[in-house]
């Protein structure tokens, strides 16, 4: 009898990955992409002998083929709503996502597996944990969103690697039904992509929280303590909570005042983490608290990774790593070594006293909360682009306070003038980034900083956030 087919949907990144795994393991991929496939991926799929079509969706041959292997394996960029995935529910045909395919062959002996979500500050804890494991000398898969595909990399190797870091979106998620990680971070809830959640923050949340669905005792849950929706998920206990032992993250309260807070509210964390004020005498610190381990203590100052966004990454990144029973004296070294990534509150350069930090990759309104907020001093902000429904209100106090002139990069910036435009000194349209950073450059005095963090996505004016991140940099250094 000849093998079933198994049909994926998508041949980006994920799909094609998941084809690999699934020609690894002696099933028959067949890849249909309703748009044209890029011709790298066409001449990968040609190489491996791999069935594809490109610029179609067959969708009788997709149900046939569904029905008779009992899944499809869905890229994260097809929504839930288009008719073909519709149809496909409807004949009772599991829908799985690259992330959910993965999962079934991750383990063959005693993998760890950390998977990280959350709205804001994937990849930056994500690339953390896996910093810190390699320093430590493991084996490690730094995979999902960030890169190569969790799939591909399983393909590829003889034996999946010890430890398994992975970036997993909400997209991903949705079509998780039995991935179990042994520790996931859920970094926060805020809102972003909703266009694809009815525009319900809640169907969000729910998607993030299934990170934990299958989660038993034996795992663990970081959790972001001031996180509102993260919270009320937790205190939802048996009905719709987490069986995993949770770790609470706080960078508002010291450890103890934290523990008292849960305690007062009923929960009943595993592990703690907080931070402490600085004294004359000591500098602000956060620790971390879990049973299996002496308490982990390292000031702030000394992480490289600075602003209060990434002291939730950095905290993170550290509970985990006691989990998986790292030396502390390693991870501290990790953390404080650690180099930024390009396009998240990324250095650039410094011209006549006027710092440029690049922060493309803040595609969302709680993004650009924390790239205006970690900055001291006056800014110039340059933000717009595609406004995925955002509403403003929370920036203003910021924008208030802190930025003199705004710059919008984006085709239609009708929102961001009308909501800033009596709060800045000036604002300015433009539509290019050379455009940008010039108008920024004859506005800006010495000691201020020129911020890219647009709060949008690029897609108006650029192919992707890495090409308007690159072309802020090129301009900056030829100014
Ligand atoms: P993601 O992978 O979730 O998109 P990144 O690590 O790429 O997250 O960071 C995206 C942007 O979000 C960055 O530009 C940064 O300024 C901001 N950011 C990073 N970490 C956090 C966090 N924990 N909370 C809120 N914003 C964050």
């Amino acid at each position: 009898m000849s093998q079933a087919i198994i049909p994926i949907l998508g041949a980006g990144e994920s799909g094609i990955g998941a084809a690999r795994l699934a020609l690894r393991h002696g099933l028959s991929p067949w890849v249909s992409d309703r748009g044209v496939i890029a011709p790298n991926r066409v001449d990968e799929l040609n190489a491996l002998n791999i069935d594809f079509e490109s610029g179609q969706h067959d969708v009788k041959r997709i149900v046939e083929a569904g029905k008779a292997s009992g899944f499809v394996i869905k890229s994260p960029g097809i929504p839930d709503q288009t008719d073909l995935i519709r149809t496909l529910r409807e004949a009772s045909i599991e829908v799985i996502s690259e992330i959910e395919f993965a999962a079934r062959y991750a383990r063959t002996a005693d993998q760890q597996i950390v998977a990280i979500t959350g709205a804001n500050g994937k990849t930056t804890t994500t690339a953390l944990v896996a910093a810190i494991l390699q320093d430590a000398g493991c084996e490690v898969a730094c995979v999902g969103n960030i890169g190569t595909s969790w799939a591909r990399d399983l393909a590829d190797r003889e034996q999946p690697a010890q430890f398994q870091v992975v970036e997993v979106s909400s997209f991903q998620l949705d079509g998780a039904t039995t991935f179990q990680p042994d520790i996931a971070i859920l970094l926060n809830i805020t809102p972003d992509h909703l266009d694809r959640y009815d525009n319900a923050i809640e169907n969000y949340a729910d998607s993030k929280w299934r990170i934990t669905a299958r989660q038993t005792e034996n795992d663990v849950l970081i959790l972001n303590a001031d996180d509102a929706l993260s919270m009320e998920r937790w205190k939802r206990g048996n009905e719709g909570g987490t069986r995993a032992r949770v770790v609470a993250i706080s960078i508002n309260q010291s450890p103890e005042a934290l523990k008292n807070a849960l305690d007062k509210e009923g929960l009943t964390p595993w592990g703690w983490a907080g931070v402490s004020a600085g004294t004359p005498h000591e500098k602000e610190s956060f620790t971390i608290y879990i049973p299996t381990k002496n308490p982990f203590t390292m000031t702030i100052q000394e992480l490289a990774l600075q602003g209060k966004h990434n002291l939730y990454n950095s905290m993170a990144a550290s509970v985990a790593s006691r989990v998986l029973e790292l030396r502390s004296e390693g991870i501290r070294e990790s953390l404080a070594q650690f180099d930024a990534i390009e396009h998240r509150m990324e250095f650039v350069q410094e011209v006549n006293r006027i710092k440029f930090v690049n922060d493309s990759k803040a595609t969302n309104v709680n993004s650009a909360w924390f790239a205006l907020e970690s900055i001291e001093g006056p800014i110039i902000w340059i933000a717009g682009g595609v406004d995925k429904g955002n509403d403003y209100t929370s920036l203003m106090h910021l924008v208030t306070s802190k930025v003199d002139h705004l710059i919008c990069l984006g085709k239609n910036n009708k929102t961001l003038i009308d909501t800033f435009g009596d709060r800045v000194e000036s604002t300015c349209e433009v539509a290019t980034a050379q455009d940008a950073v010039q108008a920024a450059y004859d506005l800006g005095l010495p000691g201020c900083t020129v911020l890219l963090s647009p709060a949008c996505a690029s897609f108006d004016l650029f192919g992707s956030y890495e090409e308007r991140g690159r072309e802020f940099k090129a301009a900056v250094r030829s100014l």
